[in-house]
Formats: structure tokens, C-alpha cells, sequence
């Protein structure tokens, strides 16, 4: 497969530091394709993975694959024990790490986050005490960014659905914002042959306006001396350099330099970060980091506090979680959400203020006394490791994910909810009824293959 650049894009990037025509035209000529996936650390301990041992040299869970296998056929993937992702976007922990202190608490925002590869990342990198806020403006893309965070299990994050402009009401918030911004996509176009035809220079300046436009939107949210990390696949200059010359000129805004090793290839340009797929082991990239430096002090509103669960929720509550007392209950839908003591507060204002669409753990509702878990739970990292649980294997793990009825299962005499796993790691629950068992895995998530 030979693919076409168009030649506007090529004429372009001349002059641009590190481009080089040749081996361009050449890498997107032999269009070699490059799989990566970054691993849970959270949920890696109970998983022997053999997959891979070539690193990706800037992350420090990810890693290259010899050749793409079928995921979705892998229970593993569903289980959350890693992410497939591009392996020039995984610098955003690079990014993070040299610019932040991120074993303190972080307020953080990823702006434009489905389907969740920053996130995912983002969680693995931030400590358990920060808040993560993941929002996607678009509504569908919501759902799969939210399956990918349930899936991750970590408790510390919001989902959020929201215009970045409604971010305004949190001024001076956030330690970081993350603008992974919507583009013209050109680093993409060695896997999505489809990206060319929509390539147009118009496009990509419309691209840049609306870059503009959602940083001038989301920035009040940052606070004065936050790290503002922006990245785009686009290799125009126009969606790149012009914008950290803008963010200079027209924000106040200061670029930080990331070292680099030199090994890795990547070459810096104006204070970005550029990823030329000719040079580094992945797809086109770029990315740079800013320091803000003025802005409102955060403070909070007044806020109507949630009603908390009762007593009586809480004790059945509690039995399911591995650290109970860190955590507390609330009644953020018509199910109960575990939420992390010291996040309260803050899961309380952008619940008032956003169109939430997670948070925490979703535990389930209480009937007679009784959970009736959810989905999310059995995902969860803090899940109780002492419940009832049945071992799958391979092709039982894929028929419970196919949310198939007739599974066949030794249980020992188990009734009740019990978690489904394979290799260790929860796949989700089934209920074991007397003469049968009851696949609970949600119907919208189901293997179709
Ligand atoms: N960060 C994601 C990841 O790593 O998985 C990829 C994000 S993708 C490059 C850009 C996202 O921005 C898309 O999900 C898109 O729906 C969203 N988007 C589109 N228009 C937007 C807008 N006007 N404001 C904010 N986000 C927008």
C-alpha cells in the first residue's frame, strides 16, 4: 500500500525544523504499522504478561508489540490490564513528570480526553490523592471515554461532558490542564488512509481558530503557575509553533523545556515537541508545556453538602471495598458512588456545576439490605479481594464477555454475586442462582464478534 500525501501538506512543512522530505515521503510510503499498548500498573501485579519487552523509551509501561494481535479477542483488554495506544502520545508522562512534582496532589483537567488514552495514562502517573477531571464536549464520545475509565479502576476521577468553555466557573482551579486538542490529524495518516482525503489547508486553519478557541476558553481555569500541556497529531505549523507563539504573545504564558535524551529522536521546535515518524518509533506528534503566569486564586462557592449514605448503606457498602474508610458514600445518581474522603468537597462543586458523568466507584443500589453491584465495582482497583469469585478460562471468559447465558461453571456450591475472572483480574459479576447462572456484563459493552 503506497499512500498518497497530499502535496500541499509536503510543500508546507518545508523549512520546518527536522523535517526531512525524503525519509518522510519514504515512511508514509512503506506505511509500516506500529502497535503499542501501555500497561495497568494498578492491575498488572496479578497478570503475567509476556507480551512484549521492547520499551517505549518515554513511558514507563509501554511497550511496542511485534505485530497487532486481536484485542478484542484478549479477556485481558477488557479487564482494563492495559491500553492501546500510540506510542508518541505516551511523552505526555515525560511531559508530566519533568514539569510537575506528581507524587503531591494534583488538581487535574484533560480537556479533550475520549477516548481516554491521556486519561488512562493520567491516572497511572498522578497520585491516588490528586483529582482527575476527564471531559469530552461530544456526547457519544462521552460513553466510550467513560467505559475506558471504569475499565482503568481507578477512583480518583470525574467524567465530565461539558463545552470547554463552561470550565470558566472554576477559575483558577486546576494545577494542570491537558489539551490534547481536536486537529487536522496529518500525524495520523500512516493508520487512517481516510484522513488524507479529509486533509485540506482550510481545514487546518480552521483547526488552529478552533485551537485558539478552546484555549482562550478553558485557560481562567488554570491557576496562576499552573502547567498548561498541549499536543496535537497535526504536523502544521500552523496547529503547532504559531500556537505556542500565540500562547506567548496573546496569553502570558511561558514555554518549559523538557530534556531530551538524544537517542529518542525527538526534535525540539520553537519550545514544542515534534514526533517525525521518520525519526521515532511511532506516529506523528507533537506536544509543548507552559507555565501560566497570572490567574484568579481558586476559592470555594457555597455548596448544598450530599445527602451521605445512611448508616446501614454504609456497613453494606463497606464490606466490598478493600479500604473502606477512605472513601464515602454518596448518592450522586439513583446509585451509590464511592468517592475518596478528600475529594469530596471537590466532587461536590463540579456536581453543581458540570455535566457529570462519573465519579469514583459506582457501587450499585441497596435492596433489602443487599447490594446489587455494579459493573464498575468488579473494575475497580479497591474492590474487596476477598469476595466470592470463579476462575474462567479462556473460552468461558469469552463467552461471559459475548454476555452469553449457558455458562458452565464449577461452583463449588457458591450461590449469590460472584465476580467473574480470568487470569486473576475481574472481568465482572454473574449471579449464581440454583439452576443457573445469571451473566450480568453490561449488554452496550458485550463482545458482537
Ligand atoms: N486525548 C484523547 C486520547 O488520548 O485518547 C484524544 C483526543 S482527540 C485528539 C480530540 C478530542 O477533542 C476528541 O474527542 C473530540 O471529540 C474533542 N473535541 C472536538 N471538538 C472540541 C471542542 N470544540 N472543544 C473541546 N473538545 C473538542
Amino acid at each position: 500500500m503506497v499512500l498518497k500525501l497530499p502535496p500541499a501538506l509536503i510543500q508546507s512543512l518545508e523549512g520546518i525544523k527536522g523535517f526531512d522530505k525524503e525519509a518522510f515521503v519514504a515512511v508514509h510510503e512503506k506505511a509500516e504499522a506500529i502497535t503499542s499498548i501501555r500497561y495497568n500498573p494498578s492491575k498488572l501485579s496479578t497478570v503475567n504478561y509476556q507480551l512484549s519487552t521492547e520499551h517505549v523509551p518515554w513511558s514507563n509501561n509501554g511497550y511496542y508489540l511485534p505485530e497487532r494481535p486481536s484485542f478484542t479477542l484478549d479477556p485481558l483488554f477488557h479487564a482494563g490490564t492495559y491500553y492501546v495506544q500510540e506510542a508518541s502520545s505516551m511523552f505526555l508522562e515525560e511531559a508530566m513528570r519533568q514539569t510537575l512534582d506528581v507524587s503531591k496532589p494534583l488538581r487535574v483537567l484533560d480537556l479533550c480526553a475520549a477516548p481516554g488514552g491521556k486519561s488512562t495514562l493520567l491516572q497511572s502517573i498522578i497520585s491516588s490523592d490528586s483529582l482527575l477531571v476527564s471531559n469530552e464536549v461530544i456526547q457519544s464520545r462521552a460513553s466510550v471515554l467513560r467505559e475506558n475509565i471504569i475499565k482503568w479502576g481507578s477512583a480518583n476521577v470525574v467524567v465530565t461532558n461539558n463545552d470547554p468553555k463552561d470550565f470558566q466557573q472554576l477559575q483558577g482551579f486546576f494545577d494542570v490542564i491537558v489539551a490534547d486538542a481536536p486537529c487536522s490529524g496529518s500525524g495520523l495518516f500512516r493508520r487512517d488512509e481516510e484522513a488524507i482525503a479529509e486533509w485540506s489547508e482550510h481545514n487546518v486553519q480552521l483547526c488552529s481558530q478552533r485551537q485558539q478557541r478552546i484555549l482562550v476558553d478553558v485557560l481562567p481555569a488554570l491557576k496562576e503557575d499552573g502547567i498548561l500541556i498541549y499536543s496535537t497529531c497535526s504536523f502544521s505549523i500552523d496547529e503547532d509553533e504559531k500556537i505556542i507563539n500565540w500562547l506567548i504573545n496573546d496569553c502570558q504564558l511561558s514555554t518549559i523545556n523538557c530534556q531530551l535524551k538524544e537517542e529518542w529522536g525527538i526534535v525540539e521546535s520553537n519550545g514544542g515537541y515534534r514526533f517525525w515518524p521518520d525519526k521515532i518509533k511511532g506516529e506523528g506528534f507533537f506536544i509543548a508545556c507552559f507555565k501560566k503566569n497570572d490567574g484568579m486564586e481558586f476559592s470555594y462557592p457555597r455548596m448544598r453538602a450530599f445527602n451521605k449514605a445512611t448508616k446501614q448503606e454504609t456497613a453494606v457498602l463497606s464490606r466490598y471495598l478493600d479500604n473502606p474508610q477512605q472513601f464515602e458514600f454518596l448518592p450522586l445518581t439513583d446509585n451509590l458512588f464511592a468517592v475518596p474522603v478528600e475529594l469530596v468537597q471537590d466532587v461536590t462543586l463540579l456536581k453543581s456545576l458540570l455535566r457529570i458523568r462519573y465519579a469514583g466507584i459506582e457501587m450499585g443500589t441497596i435492596n433489602k439490605h443487599e447490594l446489587i453491584p455494579e459493573h464498575a465495582l468488579a473494575l475497580s482497583v479497591h474492590i474487596n479481594k476477598t469476595l466470592p469469585s470463579a476462575q474462567l478460562n479462556k473460552e468461558q471468559a469469552l463467552q461471559y464477555l459475548r454476555k452469553q447465558d449457558n455458562l458452565q461453571l464449577e461452583l463449588n456450591g457458591m450461590k449469590g454475586w460472584c465476580l467473574m475472572q480470568y487470569e486473576g483480574v475481574n472481568l465482572g459479576w454473574a449471579k449464581l442462582l440454583p439452576n443457573r447462572i445469571n451473566n450480568y456484563y453490561p449488554k452496550e459493552w458485550r463482545i458482537l464478534k
